[in-house]
């Protein structure tokens, strides 16, 4: 499936990487176990191609109206959309191609000409006397026209009507604004095309409802007063904004102010936020109840005096700028409103997808436009961030804690080895990321040991699964024995850990309800700023999780997890774990250097305390715990360190 798509978005690079640089090459520390010097190869191969001048020549447009209410489509339903090439005044070859792409990003009908009975058939016409038009299915998403019998002359013009037969076309399963139709020409039928310079492109929308998410935060005070936010969403975890009607809400039975019933209406658009205070100390869950099963209970949520606060955060994603869905402000409004997260970021490929930010400026302009607009010190803090794309020694996303946003491109000589990209970013307020580190699409060389300074954390978990070990729930596919997270630590690197979604579908936050796996990073910090968000990471107070809001405490003594403790007679030993859990929990596990040393079965309680003395610690060891609910939803600590 990946070397499908790889293969499909590589061919994408023949319109759209119109620069040519080198990739540089680093023979000391070798290279990712899993690298892909083929796609670093057709890459450069692709940047020397030489274009036609009539190669993308002429004008499309779509029937209707890009973003014109007639031409939307609710998410996984079918459509029928029509078309128009003109030619440019360099004409099309005899021999010569038109090439039509559905959007690429995700589960749009491939465009087929063989049967009408099928979703996606397309229809393609011309009314140019002596041209003859030959429609193949050449990739996923695309279709190839072949102009036969004669040249099409400047002006003349082909209709393509895609989802022509009774099924129509099917179209992305994730809501999104501007989802793009692509044409492109090879106007003298080398073989190398490039997009026509008019954006086509409709709205997907979300579908009726069909799950309750209810979001609450997961520490406060006692007299504090915080929201729940209840999102209606369709099947695919898109928010279902059509949705009207009452939501019944239960409590615990101490007296809360909490209503009742609370009504959708349609100016509504799917989400509410309520207040609700809790006085006393205790762990609270909300459940809720709406028409046609409609059924869901919240994450747990302590209330104590002296709490570390927990937020929640997911600091990489895709939107539809790469390989993602939903356009920037798609993607920050559903973190803010739909998910309830309190920091994102957005974290775009450098270099992957239709116009790569690394040679669109103008794309990673709007990008930081949009993550300015949003950020609310307090309230809800964005991050901007890219994806370092790096297909030789891994992938790194690279986070801002400041306006000032250069990016450096994973292709460029000059930064396209980790120790080259942070040696650009070194005294900024910056931070990297590697991601996928022990296998997926390709896993992380770590002969180039994480910067202290630059990357204090390591994503271990995502929807791609976990990087941990071999023995942790939902491991990564492709995994490289050897590359987990804690091959690493056990070769003496100290990092903490987070979750991301690294989603593609753009629901950030809810990366998990479309696969067994997503990803959060929870943070322990009381300041919802920029700058204590990064203090937090820098110092480790961070823990991940696969996608539940699972309240982890962890100490050994007095010190947190990320901590660094002198071993010694005198070291506190006595390390304490509390779990709450949004699911009933399978086990609880201790990890010590290298090793599962203790496993405590969970019974099903969602609420778990438990707490060990450990024997003989010595200098260089290291201790984590994860806790395991019984559907597979997961946390973990970061480790705590003995020098
Ligand atoms: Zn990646
Ligand atoms: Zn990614």
């Amino acid at each position: 499936m990946w070397t499908k798509r790889l293969f499909w978005l590589l061919s994408l690079g023949l319109i759209i990487w119109p620069l040519g640089c080198k990739w540089g090459r680093e023979a000391t520390r070798g290279q990712s176990p899993s690298a892909r010097p083929e796609i670093v190869e057709t890459l450069r191969e692709n940047l020397e191609l030489d274009r036609h001048p009539s190669d993308g020549g002429g004008r499309a447009w779509l029937e209707g109206g890009s973003g014109d209410p007639s031409t939307a489509v609710t998410a996984g339903h079918p459509g029928r959309w029509s078309l128009v090439f003109e030619t440019g005044p360099l004409g099309i070859a005899e021999g010569g191609w038109i090439f039509f792409q559905a959007p690429p990003f995700w589960h749009w009908s491939t465009p087929q000409p063989f049967d009408p009975e099928q979703p996606g058939f397309t229809l393609v016409s011309t009314e140019a006397e002596g041209v003859e038009l030959a429609p193949a299915t050449i990739d996923q998403q695309l279709m190839a026209i072949e102009i036969r019998g004669r040249a099409l002359e400047p002006g003349e013009q082909v209709r393509i009507v895609y989802g022509a037969g009774p099924t129509g076309a099917l179209a992305d399963r994730y809501a999104e604004h501007r989802s793009r139709f692509w044409v492109a020409v090879d106007g003298n039928g080398d073989g190398i095309r490039r997009a026509v310079a008019d954006p086509l492109w409709v709205d997907v929308l979300g579908g009726a409802a069909a799950r309750l998410v209810l979001t609450l935060p997961s520490t406060a005070r006692p007299g504090e007063s915080v929201e729940l936010t209840i999102a209606v969403l369709d099947r695919f975890g898109n928010l279902s904004k059509e949705f009207t009607g009452e939501v019944a809400l239960t409590g615990p039975a101490t007296e809360l102010d909490l209503p009742s019933t609370v009504e959708f209406a349609a100016e509504d658009e799917g989400t509410r936020r309520i207040e609700i205070t809790f006085v006393e100390e205790g762990i609270y869950r909300i459940q809720a109840e709406g028409a046609d099963g409609l059924d869901a209970a919240s994450n747990p949520l302590m209330v104590a005096a002296g709490l570390d606060r927990i937020l929640w955060g997911d600091i990489h994603g895709h939107s539809n700028l790469s390989d993602g869905s939903g356009t920037p402000e798609d993607y920050f409004r559903y973190a803010r409103d739909v998910a309830a997260l309190d920091v994102v970021s957005l974290t775009d490929h450098d270099h992957w997808g239709m116009e790569p930010l690394a040679i669109h400026p103008d794309v990673w302009e709007g990008i930081k436009e949009q993550a300015e607009l949003f950020n609310q010190p307090e309230k809800f803090v964005t991050l901007l961030g890219y994806e370092w794309t790096n297909w030789i020694h891994g992938h790194r996303h690279v986070l801002f804690f400041e306006d000032q946003a250069e990016l450096f491109d994973s292709t460029d000589p000059d930064y396209d080895t980790p120790d080259k990209l942070w040696a650009a970013l070194r005294g900024r307020e910056v931070l990297t990321v590697a991601h996928h580190s022990a296998g997926g699409p390709i896993a992380t060389n770590w002969n180039y040991l994480p910067d202290p300074e630059l990357e204090p954390v390591t994503e271990i978990v995502s929807v791609h699964g976990s990087s941990e070990a071999l023995d942790s729930p939902a491991v990564i596919y492709s995994p490289v024995p050897g590359n987990f997270v804690r091959d690493v630590l056990d070769s003496g690197v100290r990092f903490g850990f987070i979750g991301s979604g690294d989603g593609h579908d753009g629901h950030p936050g809810l990366a998990h309800l479309n696969g067994p796996s997503g990803g959060l990073a929870a943070i322990l910090s009381d300041g919802l700023t920029r700058e204590e968000i990064l203090a937090a990471i820098r110092s480790r107070r961070v823990y991940a999780t696969n996608g539940p809001r699972i309240l982890l405490r962890v100490s050994l003594g007095e010190l947190g997890m990320g901590s660094v403790l002198e071993a010694g007679p005198h070291a506190p030993d006595r390390l304490r774990v509390f779990v709450a859990a949004p699911e009933p929990l399978e086990r609880l596990d201790l990890i010590r250097s290298g090793a599962v040393v203790v496993t405590v079965p969970g019974d099903g309680q969602r609420t778990f305390s438990w707490q060990s003395q450990l024997q003989d610690l010595r200098p260089g060891e290291y201790i984590y715990v994860r806790a395991v609910q019984i559907d597979g939803g997961a946390a973990w600590s970061s480790p705590i360190f003995l020098e």
